[in-house]
């Protein structure tokens, strides 16, 4: 980091150790998200790149432990991950897959956008999680979603070429949890970037399979290191000359250009409110075969 940033990298360091400001994501299918925001019993500010989402001046257990979360009525989430929905932007009506979708911040905030008008099918390879995906959908009263535990390679071959929009929200090294939880800083390893890096391109293929043409994909993750990030989207524009880096406009995020990747986002935490994530939006070209 100090070598990509130079001396910011200390104030990426210092907002490390920072104390968090907890976020919650308004459910508009619980009701209008002012007259939610309006009821939330902390006072709250707005998150620049998401209109459902409030920073809440609490502590992070009360708000949990709120009868208002049990309810459904927000979604206790990084203010930096509700910019990847937002990049996503569902319509009503359309065919979403979220391939890594476990505990479900994303999916339930892709079917609130759609108005829960759309189909979203939100899988995760992993059983136990995907159980506690489809508890969120349930309380978040999502109804337009179908909770799948499958193989990406699995849902490529039943619905390939035919999403109107893809997300894939990978599984990473997680240098953006590092704020949150001491074992997240514990358990990183040099090879661990390196072995993630090589999944997220095996999925993030698997991801590009799913696309119709003119549909798109989003690639993100919560991590910082370009390996992970950048060079995995490039990696995926050199094979896919039907995919175009289509550019982010994230009110408050910064751009990934210094990295290579103008048009994608980085939200940093010394920057804006947040935890960290990397946001990057492709187009599939309409006239791909
Ligand atoms: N999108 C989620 C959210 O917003 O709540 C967070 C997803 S988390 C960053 C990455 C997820 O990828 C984990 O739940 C993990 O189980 C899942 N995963 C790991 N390997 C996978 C694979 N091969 N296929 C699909 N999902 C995988």
């Amino acid at each position: 980091m100090r070598e990509l940033l130079g001396a910011e990298a200390e104030e990426l360091f210092a907002a490390l150790d920072a104390p968090r400001e907890p976020a919650v994501r308004l459910n508009p299918l619980r009701g209008d998200p002012a007259a939610l925001a309006a009821a939330l019993p902390w006072p709250s500010r707005a998150v620049p790149w998401c209109p459902a989402g409030r920073l809440v001046a609490a502590e992070s257990a009360e708000v949990a432990a709120d009868p208002l979360n049990d309810a459904g009525v927000y979604y206790l989430q990084d203010p930096a991950a509700m910019a990847v929905a937002e990049a996503v932007a569902p319509a009503p009506g359309e065919l979403v897959v979220d391939l890594a979708a476990a505990p479900g911040g994303k999916t339930t905030h892709l079917a609130a956008l759609a108005g829960d008008a759309g189909l979203v099918v939100s899988n995760d390879v992993d059983e136990r999680r995907a159980r506690a995906l489809l508890g969120n959908v349930e309380r978040l009263g999502v109804t337009s979603a179908v909770v799948t535990c499958a193989r990406p390679e699995r849902l490529t071959a039943a619905l390939g070429g035919a999403c109107h929009a893809v997300l894939l929200d990978a599984p990473c090294s997680g240098e953006g949890m590092f704020r949150r939880s001491p074992a997240a800083r514990e358990a990183w390893t040099e090879a661990g970037v390196e072995r993630h890096a090589e999944l997220q391109r095996r999925l993030v293929a698997a991801a590009a399979d799913l696309v119709r043409p003119g549909g798109r994909l989003v690639y993100s993750t919560c991590t910082f290191d370009p390996r992970e990030n950048e060079a995995v989207v490039l990696w995926l524009l050199a094979r896919r000359p039907d995919l175009e880096l289509e550019p982010l406009d994230l009110p408050g995020a910064a751009d990934a250009a210094p990295f290579g990747l103008p048009g994608a986002a980085r939200l940093w935490p010394h920057r804006s409110p947040g935890d960290g994530h990397f946001v990057a939006r492709l187009r599939r070209a309409a006239d791909a075969a």
